[in-house]
């Protein structure tokens, strides 16, 4: 995985992770003031240890009311503000977080789990999505035609769609953010923001440096909260909110559009993921397990886009699962913080109890561990590295989303087989695929019932590409020259033109 850097060689210290825990503000941020929440605080723990790192404000209905009022009151001001300020704002945001890599890193890690060094990486990958959408604020525009009589003339703009509320996950604390905040401050819309309540800090950190670079008051407002489903069914009703976009569970995302059809809010749904990894017997079998290695292992296996089930083809699938069983049993388990750690610890217990439960029900219908299978005993919330073969079809863990750190190995007889294994599934975010035949390549990515295509490739994250899923994985993309349309509506004006009707 991503090597250490210089400053994470150094030990960090308990002192070093009260500081980062320390100069994070812990309220509600509502009108460019910080405050209290009117319904106390909730707890913020390491899921390494188990044990409350940090106490931040409990919103109550009221205060997201409050919230959403400022992003209405700021929303007129804010549409019309210089395109080029909003974009230097986004670009000094960039400049403020990657100064700041490591102690983001290191309050992400305290939250959330993730070895040090991959939460550098996401603070890095998050920030380039406000140094992506700051250079896309300029580039907002329309198109002028002769209507086809020849009578008039169409001129068609684009416009911030008016307040949101972004919603976002725990996995990636601090880059669900910025995808979402990036593309919003940019296209000239106000906000109601409320992440995960496990991991709320990065996300108070990233508000914090928006407001210290210029963000004005009531653009940007946050709210946290106990009880998501009590706080936001108001707002999501309230006819002055114009957008929601979701990044979450599928399950969650169809209550939220039920929910928004009340009132026919824009939606962008980046919801669950169960991406089959393909390898072909002619793939370059080192480049496939290393790659396989990173898509499943990124984020200790608690990403959407996680390689959920590997599918190889029959004459190399025995070598593949051993050389997989052979690299994630030598990655070593333990605190994010800790020096040389590839895998962390798992969310919650309520987490790790579904990892569990998945891997029981595949090892109880016939499938074999190579290596883990089980939980690790002691403090935090901790699961093995776990490499599955001879995995059944009727085993659970191939139609469900596992996040955690396990690999399923099934083989597969030809393309047809691979493909229709590939596609056996409700869900559609992202697959990938390895082979050396170009011909083959196309014919199976064209097939794939997914947004996004790894090919030959173990990531497909990249803020300038277009990321989104299909089918129960959502809908609208983040990123890319499309992540802003999504916080743009188009509105057209039919002109008379000098010789036509009046
Ligand atoms: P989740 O339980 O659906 O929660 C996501 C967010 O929604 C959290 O902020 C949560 O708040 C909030 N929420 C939950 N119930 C709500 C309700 N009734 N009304 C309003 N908000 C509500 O998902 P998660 O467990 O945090 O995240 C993991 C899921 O996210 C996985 O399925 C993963 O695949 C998906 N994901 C998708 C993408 C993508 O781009 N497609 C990216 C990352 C993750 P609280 O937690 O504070 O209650």
């Amino acid at each position: 995985m991503t090597g250490a850097t210089e400053s994470e060689m150094r030990a960090i210290t308990t002192s070093d992770e009260r500081r980062a825990v320390d100069a994070v503000p812990k309220g509600l941020f509502i009108g460019g003031e910080w405050r209290d929440g009117a319904n106390g605080t909730l707890a913020v723990e390491d899921p390494s240890t188990g044990e409350m790192i940090a106490e931040v404000a409990d919103a109550s209905v009221g205060d997201a009311r409050a919230a959403l009022d400022a992003a209405v009151a700021a929303a007129d001001d804010w549409a019309v503000h210089p395109p080029r300020e909003r974009g230097e704002i986004l670009r000094r945001a960039f400049e403020a977080i990657v100064e700041r890599a490591n102690e983001l890193a290191l309050l992400m890690t305290l939250e959330m789990g993730k070895p040090l060094s991959e939460s550098k990486a996401e603070v890095v990958y998050g920030a380039e999505f406000l140094r992506w959408f700051a250079e896309e604020a300029v580039r907002i525009d329309g198109r002028y035609a002769v209507a086809p009589n020849g009578q008039s003339r169409l001129l068609t703009m684009k416009q911030p769609i008016g307040p949101c509320l972004l919603i976002t996950p725990w996995n990636f604390p601090l880059a669900m953010g910025t995808r979402k905040l990036g593309p919003a401050i940019a296209a000239g819309c106000t906000m109601v923001v409320k992440p995960a309540q496990q991991t709320p800090l990065s996300m108070l950190a990233l508000v914090e440096i928006l407001t210290e670079v210029g963000l004005p008051k009531g653009v940007l407002n946050l709210v946290t909260a106990s009880s998501s489903a009590r706080t936001m069914a108001p707002l999501i009703a309230d006819p002055r909110l114009r957008k929601l976009s979701f990044t979450g569970s599928t399950e969650v995302g169809r209550r939220l559009m039920q929910q928004a059809s009340e009132n026919l809010l824009r939606l962008s749904m980046e919801l669950g993921g169960n991406a089959p990894f393909l390898v072909f017997e002619d793939a370059d079998l080192d480049a496939a397990v290393d790659a396989a290695v990173i898509a499943k292992m990124r984020n200790v296996g608690e990403a959407c886009t996680a390689a959920n089930r590997f599918h190889v083809a029959a004459p190399v699938a025995d070598e593949f699962a051993e050389r997989m069983a052979e690299r994630l049993g030598g990655m070593k388990v333990g605190r994010g913080t800790e020096q040389g750690v590839e895998v962390g610890p798992l969310i919650d217990d309520t987490q790790r109890g579904k990892v569990a439960e998945l891997v029981d029900d595949a090892l109880a219908k016939g499938a074999r561990a190579l290596v883990g299978g089980g939980r690790r005993d002691g403090a935090g919330y901790f699961y093995e590295p776990t490499v599955l073969a001879d995995v059944p079809g009727e085993a659970k863990l191939l139609q469900e989303e596992v996040f955690g750190p396990v690999a399923p190995v099934k083989s597969f007889g030809d393309e047809t087989e691979a493909i229709a294994a590939a596609n056996d599934t409700e869900f559609g975010l992202v697959a990938y695929v390895f082979t050396t035949d170009i011909r083959r390549a196309l014919r199976v990515t064209e097939k794939l019932q997914t947004g996004m295509i790894g090919l030959n490739q173990g990531i497909v994250s990249n803020p300038a590409a277009p990321f989104g899923g299909i089918k129960q994985s959502g809908f609208g993309r983040e990123g890319g020259r499309e992540g802003i349309e999504e916080y743009l509506q188009t509105k057209y004006v039919a002109v008379g033109a000098p010789g036509g009707p009046s």
